[in-house]
């Protein structure tokens, strides 16, 4: 399979290079402009690019286009509609106008809004994001587009994302005018997410309800070996796992999609992969491929993919590390330490607006990653906390702390200090701190948002980062904005300093998976929602509010939508689950347990009558085990669904999701306690799913 990679790179993507052959010289002008300064799109090229899409599309196999979106789930969507055109005389032509391509109007009604649907209308239209490039998938052009309704709200998470990337955009322009850039036109947000996920058997999967049901396991006791011997991280790839791996680079390469680094991750049968970064817009619609792909290639390699946070009890669960960074059109990377003081200057700026930003919003940051599955990952012990604290490394916080005490900076090594730009010191980046218990951790040259679930869109967690961001960065303008030239210095200085003063509470270089941390955390102030229920309430906070309704990256009712379509989401999500378990302990384990025990009762009572005095103490002991066992998961059951019946006739949205977090996913711990201590003392052969032994080891 001698394949000629930098040819098959993009050979499904719309891109500049074919766009430069395909399109008459104005139009591919015009539609750049639009694409790099946001300039409004005339019809005549819109039409102009549609032609040139067809007839790529077509030569390229395709015979529909579909305007593909990401409404308020997880997940995207599509309605595929045929090129053709039936002409008069019985045949067809292959059509596609530049009306075709700007706009859609698919049915807005069964998408999840949130209470916008009962006061505006149904209908809902789709319109082209130019930003991210058209590709083919399965025969049909794929159309990126952002989902509103009529009367223009978004529906989606593209739109909202590609607002908070303009607010950022604005607000540090304005920041680096004040220091004195002037040759700087566009600010973007960059985004490299590392995805993990987990593969499994397809046959044994098939097996499992809860895994088809719910994309976790329920229940599922121990297998004798875990992830204890630290031998899965980074080890040699299987066959079966390369194969897939090989299969699936290739497959995201030919979609563009710069997927770089794979490697098996700490948990048996967890694995990670890893693109180069990209303009946030293009990474966030990457990584729904992404996650759309590795499902796809995994079924045809006999295996599922899982993307749950937390797919088994007792080892490792998956999550998504969004690196995240601000970069100029000039191809500055804002969080790039630099060499010269005014580069440094400029960097101490924007970093120190990501403390304040993060501290001020890390309710916000939470939010935005909650969900049901991610409630199993966060402040367990191989995530991040739900507490929210940057790391820094050594050399920075010492930074921070000579500007605080108006101290010179005296680095360690290979730091020097620059005399010459006051007291901001000069350093050279410092790479090597590594803290891997951080939710928010400094590396170098750009921040990792670490808490990010696996199998969650990126966007809700860069619309929030981003905005944040913007909105400290327009408090600094604001402050320096009639600064006099001379006393600028001075001025940020001062700036950096009552900064990082008031905001260094959020800076935490230990280890974030202590009891220690906590307590301390609690003293100084930081938030802690530990579950989805807890977080959500703050969502729809006057600040948060302020902050979102500010930067016009939501309406108060768009806000308020998407506060309920989360808290919908987490209930109708326990509801699964808890149905899920109720009828795999009703329906196959208490049968399985009771065939097993007849078996038992059976060898028994045959041992008895072919030599009556043997002792049956050992199928007593099973039979008694197992009865008890049996009895407590009858009781349980039947509180779980009398519990789930009390929470499910709940009227209000915030009580019923407390009432699932508190009561039924305890009821549900309660029921596998005993179902997993049952399945310890059943043989496999008579288990009506297989065990996590197989599962983890089977590949
Ligand atoms: P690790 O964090 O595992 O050591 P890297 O530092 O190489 O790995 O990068 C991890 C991810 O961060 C990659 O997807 C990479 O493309 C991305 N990344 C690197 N630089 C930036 C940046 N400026 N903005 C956003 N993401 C970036
Ligand atoms: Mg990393």
């Amino acid at each position: 399979m001698a394949q000629n990679i930098p040819e098959l790179y993009g050979s499904l993507v719309f891109n500049d290079k074919i766009m430069r052959t395909k399109l008459p010289k104005d139009m591919y002008k015009a539609l750049k402009k639009t694409i790099e300064n946001g300039t409004h799109l005339e019809l005549d090229v819109a039409n102009s690019v549609a032609v040139a899409m067809k007839e790529w599309a077509i030569e390229n196999g395709a015979t529909h286009y579909t305007h593909w979106f990401q409404p308020m789930t997880n997940f995207t969507a599509e309605k595929h509609d045929s090129f053709i055109s039936p002409t008069s005389d019985g045949q067809v032509i292959m059509e596609f106008s530049g009306k075709e391509l700007v706009k859609g109007e698919p049915d807005a009604s069964s998408f999840p809004s949130g209470g916008l649907r009962a006061t505006f209308e149904a209908r809902g239209y789709t319109a082209w994001d130019p930003t991210s490039p058209a590709f083919i998938k399965d025969r049909t052009l794929y159309i990126p587009t952002a989902f509103c309704s009529y009367s223009g709200e978004a529906l989606d998470k593209k739109t909202p994302l590609l607002r908070s990337m303009d607010a950022l955009n604005v607000e540090a322009l304005k920041v680096l005018r004040i220091l004195g850039n002037k040759d700087v036109k566009h600010i973007t947000t960059t985004v490299g997410p590392e995805q993990e996920y987990f593969l499994v058997d397809k046959e044994l999967y098939n097996k499992r309800k809860d895994l088809i049901f719910c994309g976790r396991t329920l229940i599922g006791a121990p297998a004798p070996k875990g992830q204890e011997m630290e031998d899965h991280y980074f080890g040699t790839l299987k066959p079966r796992v390369s194969a897939y791996m090989h299969d699936l680079d290739e497959e995201l390469w030919k979609l563009g999609i710069p997927a770089k680094t794979k490697h098996n991750e700490v948990a048996p049968a967890q694995h990670e992969l890893a693109p180069v970064f990209d303009t946030t817009n293009v990474a966030v619609d990457h990584n729904q491929l992404t996650m759309e792909v590795m499902k796809k290639v995994a079924d045809k390699h006999g295996m599922v993919c899982l993307l749950h946070e937390k797919p088994f009890e007792g080892i490792n669960g998956s999550g998504k590390h969004n690196n995240w960074s601000m970069s100029t059109d000039t191809g500055v990377n804002l969080l790039d330490p630099g060499k010269t003081p005014a580069e440094n200057t400029q960097f101490l700026v924007f970093l120190v607006a990501v403390i304040k930003a993060v501290d001020d919003y890390a309710d916000l940051l939470r939010i935005s990653v909650a969900s049901a599955g991610n409630d199993h990952r966060l402040g367990a012990n191989e995530a991040p906390p739900a507490i929210v604290s940057i790391f820094l490394g050594d050399e920075l916080t010492e930074v921070l702390k000579s500007i605080e005490s108006d101290k010179f900076f005296v680095g360690h090594g290979a730091v020097q200090m620059d005399i010459g730009a006051k007291v901001l010191p000069h350093f050279v980046k410092d790479n090597t701190d590594r803290n891997r218990t951080s939710p928010f951790a400094f590396t170098g040259n750009k921040f990792e948002f670490r808490m990010l679930g696996s199998s969650s869109s990126v966007a809700n967690p860069n619309i929030i980062l981003n905005t944040a961001v913007a909105e400290v960065l327009s408090q600094f303008a604001e402050k320096l904005k009639d600064v006099p030239a001379e006393e600028m210095d001075t001025a940020v200085h001062n700036l950096l300093k009552e900064t990082i003063i008031a905001h260094k509470r959020v800076i935490f270089n230990g280890n974030g998976y202590t009891d220690e941390w906590v307590d301390e955390a609690e003293k100084r102030g930081l938030y802690n929602l530990k579950s989805t229920p807890e977080a959500l309430k703050e969502f729809v906070s006057a600040k948060n509010e302020e902050l979102l309704t500010g930067h016009k990256i939501f309406t108060k009712g768009e806000l308020h939508s998407r506060y309920e379509i989360k808290l919908e989401n987490y209930v109708k999500t326990l509801h699964i689950e808890s149905c899920t378990m109720a009828e795999i302990i009703q329906k196959d384990l208490l049968p399985a347990i009771s065939t097993y025990m007849e078996q038992i009762a059976r060898t028994a009572s045959l041992k008895k009558s072919v030599v009556p005095d043997i002792s049956v103490s050992s199928e007593a002991k099973l039979l008694t085990k197992l009865t008890a066992l049996s009895e407590a998961m009858a009781e349980g059951l039947d509180v779980l669904k009398a519990d789930t019946a009390k929470t499910e006739a709940m009227e209000d949205m915030q009580a019923k999701a407390e009432s699932y977090q508190s009561v039924v996913l305890a009821d549900m711990e309660t029921l596998r306690a005993s179902a997993d201590e049952a399945e310890a003392l059943m043989p496999d052969s008579v288990l009506p799913y297989p065990t996590y032994g197989k599962l983890l080891f089977s590949i």
